[in-house]
């Protein structure tokens, strides 16, 4: 388990770019936290580190978007989402197989129906500008990632805004 305290948006996105740079075909990064939190913020510096043209939203009226990048990023947002059946009906497993990124935004209101051995990002408000990530996944899979952002972290090096505890 990790834990990256950012205090701006840019340093989040600095966060999201550490982990793209880690990422490797297959990964699935689970976001959880209340509106506000972040999710997008993380999501739109994973793209940037994928080397992505294009900046990513939320996926407001779709539930899905897609991007181009070294990896393909798939990006969802489970909020709207009502039911077991209509998350059935994303047909998720695809994505999850596809060999790209898989960035899901309010994973844990369906966290038994995704993948045990993903990356789950938990994050906090700690303030206006402040936020907290926890990171946790399977060392196997996610350990290189962690690590690498936990040395980015504590070097502080990014924006001068990115510490860890
Ligand atoms: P979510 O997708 O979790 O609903 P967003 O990423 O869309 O949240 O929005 C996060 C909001 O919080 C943005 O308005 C952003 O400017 C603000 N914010 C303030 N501090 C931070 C921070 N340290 N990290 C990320 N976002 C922050
Ligand atoms: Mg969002």
């Amino acid at each position: 388990m990790l834990e990256i305290v950012t205090d701006s948006p840019e340093a989040t996105r600095d966060v999201g770019a550490v982990m793209a740079r880690n990422a490797v075909p297959g990964h699935v990064y689970l976001l959880a936290g209340d509106l506000g939190a972040g999710k997008t913020c993380l999501t739109q510096g994973i793209l940037r580190g994928l080397g992505g043209k294009e900046y990513a939203r939320s996926p407001t009226f779709v539930l899905t978007a897609e991007y181009e990048g070294r990896l393909r990023l798939y990006h969802f947002d489970l909020y709207r989402l009502e039911s077991g059946s209509e998350f059935l009906d994303l047909g998720i497993d695809e994505y999850l197989e596809a060999g790209g990124v898989c960035v899901v935004e309010w994973a844990d209101r369906f966290r038994e129906w995704l993948p045990s051995d993903a990356l789950d990002v938990s994050i906090d408000s700690l303030g206006e500008s402040r936020r907290r990530f926890v990171f946790s996944g399977p060392r196997e899979r996610y350990g290189g990632l962690m690590r690498e952002l936990a040395s980015v972290a504590s070097g502080a090096a990014v924006h001068g805004g990115l510490c860890s505890f």
